[in-house]
C-alpha cells in the first residue's frame, strides 16, 4: 500500500480506502469479510457516513480491537430519523448521532469529522450561519474529532467551503464522467445513460479549479463515486464509448490535484482485492486516456495528467510539471510554497526541455506541451 499525507493534519491515508455504504443492510459476516480484507491489504481509511446503528455496529465489531489501525471518516449531520437516510443541521440531533458513533466504535475520537453533504445554498447557510459550525469546531477543540472536513458533490459550493478556511479535508465526487459533464446536464441522467455525448464537453472548469484550489491551499481530497456507482464499468450505462476498469477509475482520481485517497465501496473480499490490485497494475493498465478520449469534445488542449507523453528525453515529469503550472497559474502573485518546493525538488525542470516535440506527438489531447514548459519556466523558475 502507498500512503499520502492528508493535507496539514499530520495523518496519512492509504491511496485506496474503503467506502462502507455497501455494508449497509447486510449481515455482520459481510462487514467482517470486507473489513478483514481491507486491513490485511493495508487500507487504513474507512468512510462511515451511514447513520444506521446496525451497520455502524457491524463495522465496529468487524474491526475487532483494530480501531487504532484505521482513520475513521465520520459525518456530522447524517441521520435516519424517518428510517431513511437524511441530513440535518440541528445540533441536538447531530450530537445524538455523533455521540452514538463514538460509543459504537468504543472510541474517544473520530479522525476525520466531516460536515455532511453541503451542496446547496440552504446547506451552506445551515452549516455556516447556525450553531452547527460552532458545534463542529467545539468537537475539534475537545479532541473528539482530529480534523474538520466537509463533503460535497457541487464544485462551486465545495470551492466556497474551502475558501472559508474551516476545513482541512474535502470529500468530493470524482470520476471522469462527472468532471466532463456540462453545466446544463444532470449527473443522474448521465450515469443512467440518458445523455448523449454532446453533454460531455471537456473538463468542467469549476471542477478543475476546485482540484487546483485544494492543492494550492493544502486541503486534501478523499473521493467518492470514483467508479460512478459502477456505471463507468458497465456497457449499459457508461457515457463513454470505451469502458473504464476499476484500476483506471482509481488512477484517474489519484491523478487529480489534491486527491489523497479513493474510497471504494465494497461488499465482498473480491471487490477489495480488485481495488487494492491497483497497486500492481502497469502504467498501460492504469491508462484511462483512451476511454475519456471518446468524449473528448473540448478536451483538446487540456492536460488530463495521463502521462501518455512520456518518456521525455530530458526526463521531465511532464504531467507533474503541468499540474504544478496549473496550480501556480491560479494566483501567479501568490504561488503556494509547497508548489514552489515541489518544483524545486524536481530532478528535471521545464527549462531542461529541448523542444524535441516527442511529447506533443504522443499526447492524445493535443496539449501544447512546449508552450506549457515555457510558461512553467516563467512562473516557477
Ligand atoms: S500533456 Fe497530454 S499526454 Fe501528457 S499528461 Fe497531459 S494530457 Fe497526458
Ligand atoms: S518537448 Fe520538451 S517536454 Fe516534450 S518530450 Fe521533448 S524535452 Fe520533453
Amino acid at each position: 500500500m502507498l500512503f499520502r499525507p492528508i493535507g496539514k493534519t499530520g495523518m496519512s491515508a492509504s491511496i485506496v480506502g474503503l467506502g462502507a455504504e455497501h455494508l449497509d443492510n447486510r449481515p455482520y459476516e459481510v462487514a467482517e469479510e470486507v473489513i478483514d480484507a481491507a486491513l490485511e491489504h493495508g487500507i487504513n481509511i474507512i468512510d462511515v457516513f451511514m447513520p444506521g446503528k446496525p451497520v455502524r455496529e457491524n463495522i465496529s465489531r468487524a474491526l475487532k480491537g483494530r480501531r487504532d489501525q484505521v482513520l475513521l471518516q465520520g459525518h456530522v449531520g447524517s441521520v435516519d430519523l424517518r428510517q431513511q437516510y437524511d441530513r440535518t443541521r440541528d445540533v441536538d440531533i447531530c450530537r445524538k448521532y455523533f455521540e452514538d458513533l463514538l460509543r459504537i466504535f468504543k472510541t474517544d475520537y473520530i479522525d476525520l469529522g466531516m460536515m455532511f453533504f453541503i451542496d446547496t445554498e440552504e446547506d451552506y447557510q445551515g452549516v455556516f450561519e447556525t450553531d452547527y459550525i460552532t458545534y463542529v469546531q467545539k468537537l475539534k477543540e475537545e479532541g473528539k474529532i482530529r480534523a474538520i472536513g466537509a463533503s460535497s458533490h457541487n464544485p462551486r459550493m465545495a470551492a466556497r467551503i474551502v475558501e472559508t478556511g474551516t476545513i482541512e479535508l474535502l470529500m468530493f465526487s470524482t470520476n471522469p464522467a462527472y468532471d466532463m459533464l456540462s453545466h446544463d446536464a444532470d449527473i443522474g441522467d448521465a450515469m443512467a445513460g440518458r445523455l448523449d455525448r454532446s453533454y460531455f464537453d471537456g473538463m468542467d472548469p469549476d471542477r478543475v479549479r476546485l482540484y487546483q484550489l485544494c492543492e494550492s491551499k493544502g486541503i486534501a481530497i478523499t473521493t467518492m463515486k470514483t467508479l460512478g456507482a459502477g456505471k463507468l464499468l458497465s456497457p449499459e450505462f457508461t457515457p463513454f464509448d470505451k469502458l473504464l476498469s476499476v484500476g483506471q477509475c482509481i488512477h484517474y482520481a489519484l491523478t487529480r490535484p489534491a486527491v489523497v485517497s479513493t474510497l471504494i465501496g465494497c461488499n465482498t473480499r473480491e471487490q477489495v482485492l480488485e481495488a487494492v490490485n491497483y497497486l500492481n497494475l502497469t502504467d498501460e493498465e492504469r491508462d484511462y486516456s483512451e476511454a475519456i478520449r471518446t468524449a473528448k469534445g473540448s478536451l483538446s488542449g487540456q492536460c488530463v495528467y495521463c502521462n501518455h507523453c512520456l518518456p521525455c528525453p530530458a526526463e521531465i515529469n511532464i504531467a507533474a510539471t503541468i499540474k504544478m503550472l496549473d496550480i501556480a497559474s491560479l494566483d501567479p502573485n501568490n504561488i503556494p510554497t509547497q508548489i514552489r518546493d515541489e518544483y524545486e525538488a524536481s530532478l528535471s525542470k521545464a527549462s531542461d526541455c529541448t523542444e524535441c516535440g516527442s511529447c506533443e506527438a504522443k499526447c492524445p489531447f493535443s496539449v501544447q506541451v512546449i508552450d506549457k514548459m515555457h510558461s512553467a519556466v516563467a512562473l516557477l523558475e
